[in-house]
């Protein structure tokens, strides 16, 4: 490990003051739980920290409502996944937290660090052994001929197919959520769907957000979708495992039964947290059954781009909709 200089400021002015004056070496610390692995690996080397997780004024969880549902960003994963209401009112957001990681990492992760987690690409994390555009821009990619059975099949590019690893940003995109953010330049609002970007051909750039930058909280429009919604994840293993395919899923219906929202987005398939808006067309208007439910699977993998072990995710994905669609039918008020 490299030496680097630590700051803990004692509230959020401060630490937008610290940000300030700080270089482009430094790195917001929040629970830790990714930034630790990665200086242990070498592959990120800050030379200065800025250590937020203890500002209480990031940790509030309101879900009071009545309009939207906020989550501050130091509120630890396992709080939120654990909200009564939120599990009542918005199911497939504490299932997406509930089915992150480990009930340990949970405990200290935060859900404004989980947005910004990077990949778990092997050969990102397997060091100078392996090419890799993203830790190293232009030294080539090993996915490309090498094992990419959990890379995706959405989003790539010709420098990168490395998975978003998140689940908790899936459901947030199937929901439009927002994103506040503060530095030096002022507040401003992100939509969830703007925050992360595709590797195109800088895959090093995995968000829009800048190095002195802090995400304060993270709100969600409260939805009749989301009363009738599920995060539904599949994985190797049923704890403390990656999606292979994962679908944040809602729906709610009108007086005649009929779909009137409908909402999916996947996880374990794309470079970033991918909403399938013709898959949702799909259903508005049309009767939830288990064959209309596939319609929309099929859609929503429609214009998948597999390598060379991962074309299993497509029928996997198709029919993960299919079942997710039918719990979040089953969920919502008629
Ligand atoms: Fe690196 Fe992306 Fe290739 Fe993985 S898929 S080795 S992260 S460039």
């Amino acid at each position: 490990m490299r030496p680097f200089s630590y700051t803990a400021p004692a509230t959020v002015a401060e630490a937008v003051d610290v940000l300030a004056a700080s270089g482009p070496g430094t790195k917001i610390l929040a629970g830790g739980t990714t930034l630790y692995d990665l200086m242990k690996l070498d592959i990120e080397a800050p030379t200065a920290v800025v250590d937020v997780h203890r500002l209480t004024e990031l940790a509030a969880i309101d879900t009071t409502g009545p309009g939207e549902f906020s989550f501050g960003a130091a509120a630890r994963m396992a709080d939120v996944a654990d909200d009564p209401v939120l599990r009542r009112d918005f199911p497939a957001l504490a299932e997406s937290l509930a089915k992150a990681a480990s009930q340990q990492l949970r405990n200290m992760a935060t859900v404004g660090g989980n947005l910004l987690q990077r990949t778990r690409c092997g050969y990102f994390r397997g060091g100078p052994a392996f090419p890799c555009n993203k830790r190293e821009p232009g030294s080539g990619c090993a996915a490309f001929g090498g094992l990419d059975r959990g890379h995706a099949i959405f989003g790539g590019s010709d420098t990168c197919v490395a998975t978003y690893p998140g689940d908790w940003a899936v459901a947030l995109r199937a929901f439009d959520a927002v994103v506040d953010v503060i530095g030096p330049r002022g507040e401003r609002t992100v939509a969830i769907a703007d925050l992360h970007v595709e590797p195109g051909d800088t895959p090093q750039r995995e968000h829009t957000l800048a190095g002195d930058e802090l995400i304060v909280r993270i709100r969600v429009p409260v939805t009749s979708a989301g009363r009738g919604s599920t995060y539904h994840k599949i994985r190797d293993r049923e704890s403390y495992a990656f999606a292979l395919v994962s679908v944040a899923a809602g729906v709610a219906f009108d007086d005649q039964g009929a779909v009137e929202d409908c909402r999916i987005a996947l996880g374990g398939v794309a470079t970033l947290p991918w909403r399938c808006p013709a898959a949702e067309m799909v259903l508005t208007g049309e009767r939830l059954t288990e064959e209309s439910a596939l319609r929309a699977g099929e859609a929503a993998f429609a214009g998948a781009r597999p390598g060379a072990h991962n074309v299993f995710k497509i029928e996997l994905g198709v029919r993960t909709v299919a079942d997710a669609l039918r719990i979040a039918g089953e969920r919502a008020v008629r």
